[in-house]
């Protein structure tokens, strides 16, 4: 037997990323400007790199409560409360993670059983469906479309609930189209999940990135606090991806169950991002919101740019990406990013990456200079004339 053989069924079911791909290839290019990547263009802003420097002048250098440093769930806790009127404690119902990727990885292997079914409103990041087919899960994809500007209906979801479904995993504000909930209609799903008794694992990585109004935290609704799997980190509004530092929050059982896994794997998120997080809750609100306006000029550059070239796009609402409609073109999505690329030397995600229904789609990440973003707009015209 070949090794690629020996390898375990559960992770062959599961497909490669599309969004690595592509960064992959663009690597090896020169000249690409990649709009590629989910990823802040800042650095971490110096207040909170000096903290975590001056943690290790300290010797700050030892595994930490396998719950994350003490002194950060407090300030994580106080910080869900003053934004969104929601008390956890910390000492039971705040866990410390390797990002948001590992909160939803334990949130998920946490809950399922063997064939439980986990609604996921499509499109949707990447790392969704992989989780929860690894953790033996079906995932179950309820498409959305650009005429209800991306937001799932609780129609849609009634469609394709069954007596397996164990929980429903939303991510708003979205990544990839940029969608936002407004509080109503996330109301109406949080009675969805009460109705059918579903857990609501709730990632809400972006929440600071919202351009129009105010984000509404899932678990702040009626009787929402404890069904919910409240995921937050500060890779994106804090510029901080290479930290590998997130969260979750929840009631004490989910917590001890999703604890009871990351002692084992993880043991503990590493100590000086602990201490960079601190730093960044305590005060790093006002760089938070300079770098939040500067997505915020990119995104109308961007969102102007595209529809001047009449290009079907809607507006993003949060998050930092925009996810125009390439359907004139008559190029699949992974056709245009190819061409694209070939041609133009502009990187994107195909919008099939993130799903069925991100298919004739593609995502373009705003978080990139406004002159990279200028230049990319002008490729991405010359390239969309041929097709016009
Ligand atoms: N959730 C969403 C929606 C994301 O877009 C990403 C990263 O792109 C993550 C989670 C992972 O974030 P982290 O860096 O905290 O692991």
């Amino acid at each position: 037997m070949s090794w690629a053989e020996r390898i375990s069924p559960t992770v062959n079911a599961v497909p490669p990323s599309g969004i690595r791909r592509f960064f992959d290839i663009a690597a090896e290019m020169k000249g690409v400007i990649s709009l590629g990547v989910g990823e802040p263009d800042f650095i971490t802003p110096w207040h909170i790199r000096e903290s975590c420097v001056h943690g290790l002048h300290k010797g700050y250098t030892a595994y930490t409560s396998n719950y994350g440093l003490l002194e950060l769930r407090e300030e994580i806790a106080r910080t869900i409360y003053n934004n969104y009127n929601v008390t956890y404690d910390p000492r039971k119902e705040a866990l410390v993670t390797v990002g948001v990727s590992e909160a939803l990885d334990l949130a998920i292997r946490a809950v399922l059983h063997p064939g439980d079914e986990v609604l996921i409103p499509e499109p949707c990041y990447v790392s969704y469906k992989a989780c929860v087919l690894l953790a033996g899960g079906k995932p179950v994809p309820v498409p959305t479309n650009m005429e209800h500007e991306f937001r799932v209906t609780v129609e849609q979801l009634e469609k394709l609930i069954s007596p397996r479904t164990k929980a429903l995993l939303i991510g708003y504000p979205n990544n990839p189209t940029g969608a936002i909930m407004p509080k109503a209609e996330l109301e109406a799903i949080a009675r969805f999940a009460t109705k059918h008794d579903l857990i609501v694992i709730s990632d809400e990585i972006y929440a600071d990135l919202t351009y129009h109004g105010t984000h509404t935290c899932f678990a702040s609704l009626p009787d929402m606090r404890e069904r919910t799997i409240l995921l937050n980190g500060f890779s994106k509004a804090y510029a901080m991806t290479g930290w590998r530092i997130g969260y979750a929050l929840s009631n004490p059982d989910f917590i001890a169950a999703m604890n009871k896994i990351h002692q084992y794997t993880m043991l503990c998120a590493p100590i000086t991002a602990q201490i960079g997080a601190i730093e960044a809750l305590r005060h790093g609100k006002d760089k938070m919101e300079k770098m939040v306006a500067e997505y915020d000029s990119r995104r109308q550059l961007m969102l102007n740019g595209l529809r001047s070239m009449d290009i079907s796009c809607f507006e993003p609402k949060g998050a930092f990406y925009i996810f125009p409609s390439i359907k004139e073109t008559g190029l699949t999505s992974l056709q245009f990013a190819e061409e694209l690329l070939k041609t133009e030397k502009v990187a994107v995600v195909p919008g099939d990456a993130f799903g069925d229904s991100g298919e004739g789609f593609i995502r373009c990440s705003y978080a990139s200079s406004i002159s990279n973003l200028s230049e990319a707009l002008e490729r991405i015209g010359r390239f969309i004339k041929r097709y016009q």
